[in-house]
Formats: C-alpha cells, structure tokens, sequence
C-alpha cells in the first residue's frame, strides 16, 4: 500500500526519502501544477546526512491526481493543515488513515472535523531537517540536522497503526504513545515558556537564563492552564525541564526566533494562540501569558508578518 505524502518540505522530505530507501511504496503530493513541474525538472528530493548527499526520485503528484489516497502524512504547517486537507478529502479512501506531524495544537481537531471518516493519528516529533534553499537542488534538498523521535498516538482509539513495522523497517524511530495528548501538550507548554521571549528578547535559547522571573512565572501559568485542562502530567516539573532545555539548547534559536528573523509566517495561533484560548475558554486569567501573547502579536504585526 502507497503512503502519501502532502507537504515536500522538511519533514516531508525526510519522512518520504526514507520510506523510499526502504523499498516502501510513497508519492510526493506537491502544492500545485507549478511546484510539481519544479520538482519534477529537479528529478526527485536530496537528503543530506552527516554530510552525505543522496538522492530519492520519488514520484510526484498534486491534490487534483484521482489515485485514492488510503494512507497519507501531512507533513505541512500547522496554518496549511486545513486547507491542504480540503484538498484531498474527495480522494480519502475509506478508512483512510492520517498521520498529523504538526506542531502545537489545534491543527489537528480542525483536521479531524472535516474527515470524521477517517482515523487521525497525532504525531509529535524531536527529530530536526531544514531545507537547504543555498543548494543547486534547491528546496528540495534536505538537511537531516538533528536525531530525534517520533511519538504516534489516536486519542480516540489506543490501538497501534498497522503499519509501524513499516517505520522501522525505514529506519525512523518511533513509539506508539498512548498519551499523545498529554505529550503534545506538554511540548506546547515548554514551546510557550521559551519561544516568544526568545523572539521578543531577539535572543538564543540560552539567553533567557537572563530573565528568570519572567520564565517561572510563565511557567506557573502554563502549569495551571494543564491543570485545568485535564492534562495534569503535562504539567509535573514543568520549569525544571524548560530550565533544562534553556541550558540544553543554549546555543540554539527557536523556531520561531527563525521564522521571525527569516520574515516567515510563525505557528503562533497554535502555540501561544491555542494556551490563550483555552484558558479564556475555562474562564482562567492568566495574566502574564496573555501579556506575553499581546507583546508577541504586536511585535509580529510590527514586522508585517501575520499575528494569528
Ligand atoms: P516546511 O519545511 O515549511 O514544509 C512544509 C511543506 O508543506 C512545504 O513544502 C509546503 O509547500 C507544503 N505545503 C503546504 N501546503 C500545501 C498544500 N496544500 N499542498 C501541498 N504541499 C503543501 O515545514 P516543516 O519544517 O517540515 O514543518 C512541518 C510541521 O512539522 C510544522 O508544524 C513544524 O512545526 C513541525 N516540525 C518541524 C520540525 C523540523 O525540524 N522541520 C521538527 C518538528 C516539528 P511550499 O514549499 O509550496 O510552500
């Protein structure tokens, strides 16, 4: 069986070289006729790892190919999520199943609300690629740039897709999560401690160790809103492990410090949007995250970047 993959992008690209590599069946879904002759004139995707270039020539095609689609990853923003699906809702086989690689929260539910006959696996994922757009190929040169993991998990439904034998067989390390909520929840939460101010403050991750205060008590708002939220293990030492990562990845900028300093469009409305919401939602006023939020939009909006 074909796995589909919508978005040839960072995470796409990794994803499909690899199940291509394995010998497992994929086809490129690219954005419209226009990408799709650009692909296709490139001949298929790079993947650079540990400085090894290698070529895949997957196959391409876009959302109006009449193929039904049985197996698919949306491997594109969070703010694309919806549409894309749109797209393809018409070629969902039934019983088609969804693997949402999105960050954040929020993306997903709109997702699943427009195919309520489709399984919708959430993923959540530490591994780390960026598009080489320097290089002759391109975008559609791949740079594997971080080791990670893959957490899969269906909260409507804890039994394991069928099809993990197929990750593994590819070489992408994975784990059935049988808390996927909780998991995205809490990368949410350190996204929303540590991200905004390090695009506020126009800093690496290590130079929030500068404003202490104002990280624990982002914190003990963030730990209150899982709390309430129902998602209380999200929620367990929560600022000793933003505090860990600060140090960890002191050297790093966050992704959104690098959408904002490259003028691109951030995944704010389901990071810090979705906290913000949720908490009006439970009638919770946490002061200092929608300050922060505020701050955060203003400042986007300064820059003529979209504020939700
Ligand atoms: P990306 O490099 O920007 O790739 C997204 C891709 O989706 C682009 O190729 C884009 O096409 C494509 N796309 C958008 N709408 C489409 C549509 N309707 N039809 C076909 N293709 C469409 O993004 P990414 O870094 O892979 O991130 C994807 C998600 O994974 C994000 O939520 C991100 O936060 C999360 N994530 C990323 C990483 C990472 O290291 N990159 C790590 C963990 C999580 P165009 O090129 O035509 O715009």
């Amino acid at each position: 069986m074909s796995w589909h993959v919508l978005g040839a992008g960072s995470l796409g690209g990794l994803w499909a070289a690899r199940l291509a590599r394995a010998g497992v069946p994929v086809q490129l879904i690219l954005r419209d006729a226009s990408r799709l002759a650009a692909y296709r004139r490139a001949g298929g995707l790079t993947l650079v790892e540990q400085g090894q270039a290698r070529h895949y020539p997957v196959p391409g095609q876009t959302a109006a190919d009449s193929a039904p689609i049985q197996r698919l990853l949306l491997a594109c923003k969070a703010y694309d999520a919806e549409s894309a699906i749109a797209a393809l809702k018409p070629r969902l086989a039934p019983g088609a199943e969804l693997i949402l690689l999105q960050n954040g929260l929020g993306s997903q539910d709109a997702v699943a609300a427009q195919v309520p006959n489709a399984r919708c696996i959430f993923a959540s994922s530490t591994e780390g690629a960026f598009r080489d757009g320097a290089a002759p190929e391109g975008e559609w040169r791949v740079v594997f740039a971080g080791q990670g993991h893959t957490w899969l998990g269906d909260p409507l439904d804890n039994t394991p897709a069928s099809w993990l034998d197929e990750l593994e067989r590819s070489g992408i390390p994975h784990q059935w999560s049988p808390d996927i909520l909780s998991r995205l929840w809490r990368k949410l939460a350190l996204n929303c401690a540590i991200n905004p101010l390090t695009v506020l403050y126009d800093c690496r991750n290590g130079g929030l160790r500068e404003h202490p205060t104002e990280v624990a008590t982002l914190c003990a708002e963030l730990g209150e809103l899982l709390a309430t939220c129902g998602q209380p293990a999200a929620a367990q030492d929560l600022h000793a492990e933003v505090q860990r990562v600060i140090q960890a990845t002191a050297a790093n900028y966050s992704s959104m410090h690098q959408d904002v300093a490259r003028g691109r469009r951030s995944e704010i409305a389901y990071l810090l949007g979705y906290a913000c919401a949720a908490a009006q939602r439970h009638g919770l006023v946490l002061a200092h995250l929608e300050a922060l939020h505020a701050r955060l939009r203003g400042h986007l909006s300064a820059r003529g970047l979209p504020s939700h």
